[in-house]
């Protein structure tokens, strides 16, 4: 299992993380083809070997194991992968800057939404 990079990274691209990793599976590092265009980093969850080094120094708190991955984060793990299996233009095709904010709000109002029925039919049966 890997570790994930998640939506607190966003906007804040550190390097933290990068710069203790073993295995250098933590990019694009700056300087690499790539970094000013992505919102984050991302975890070669193929080379990654689970050590924790990253999440340890990660001020934001955005890097957890995948298999602790909070619900609305989880489209995270497919993101992390996809950054080293698709070519920078692909991944930027399918994940533009932007995609994963939206994502999380409408994750957001949809369980919103199903709280809100939940709770107006506990009170319609009592
Ligand atoms: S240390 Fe945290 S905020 Fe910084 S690049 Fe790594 S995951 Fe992102
Ligand atoms: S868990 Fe270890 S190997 Fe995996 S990304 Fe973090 S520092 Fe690198």
């Amino acid at each position: 299992m890997a570790l994930v990079i998640t939506q607190a990274c966003i906007g804040t691209k550190a390097t933290e993380c990068e710069k203790v990793c073993p295995v250098d599976c933590i990019h694009p590092k700056e300087g690499e083809p790539g970094f000013e265009e992505v919102e984050q980093l991302y975890i070669d969850p193929w080379t990654c070997i689970n050590c924790g080094a990253c999440m340890a120094v990660c001020p934001v708190r955005a890097i957890y194991p995948e298999e602790d991955v909070p619900g609305p984060f989880k489209m995270f793990i497919e993101k992390n992968a996809d950054f080293y299996r698709l070519s920078l233009e692909e991944f930027h095709k399918k994940w533009p800057v932007g995609k994963s904010r939206e994502l999380l709000r409408q994750w957001m109002a949809k369980q919103k939404a199903q709280t809100g029925q939940q709770q107006t039919s506990a009170q319609a049966s009592s």
